[in-house]
């Protein structure tokens, strides 16, 4: 039985040396960044996430912890055209590279295909799927055919709804009574 580590402070090493690997889903409502992107009314979703850990050699032969990351999600973002929501997918999947200071990982990151990310005791997993996730969103989302049909509907009931009842007299009148 293995208990779930804490996201929130990631023992990259520890992770890496063990070549251990974790397969999780964690509720939208932790990544509140992503979450604030989303319509208002849209149903709780979640964030599915697979980590694999490795130490890999660098070019001077040492041994350098490595994640494997990949997340998957679903998000109701607003459509750019009828503003309506719009339900995309949205996911990642990249590799990253642990090195000893924030600038050698600054230097190293230009240069590198994998991301470059400086080793903390207390490395925030959460927040980096979130960084990924967010740099992942379409700039523009849309609906590939807007659904202008059901607003086109709703309006037509009510003309039809409207002219079932012919006695604009009556209305005249309930607008004039005072209401009590
Ligand atoms: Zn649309």
């Amino acid at each position: 039985m293995s208990t779930k580590p804490n996201l929130r402070k990631f023992t990259v090493l520890a992770f890496s040396r063990t070549q251990a690997s974790l397969e999780t889903a964690e509720p939208l409502t932790q990544f509140e960044r992503l979450e604030g992107m989303q319509q208002d009314d849209a149903a709780p979703t979640e964030v599915r996430f697979q980590v694999q850990g490795a130490m890999r050699p660098n070019s001077a032969g040492v041994a350098e912890p490595w994640l494997h990351l990949a997340a998957q999600t679903r998000l109701n973002l607003v459509c750019q055209r009828c503003l309506g929501p719009v339900e995309e997918a949205i996911s990642f999947e990249r590799d990253f590279r642990f090195v000893a200071s924030e600038e050698q990982a600054e230097r190293e990151d230009e240069n590198s295909e994998e991301d470059v990310l400086a080793l903390s005791a207390d490395f925030d997993l959460l927040e980096l799927v979130e960084d990924e996730l967010l740099m992942a969103l379409p700039a523009s989302p849309k609906h590939a055919v807007c659904p202008q049909s059901v607003k086109l509907q709703v309006a037509d009931a009510d003309y039809v709804e409207a002219d079932e009842k012919p006695n604009p007299f009556a209305a005249l009148a309930a607008l004039k009574t005072p209401k009590g």
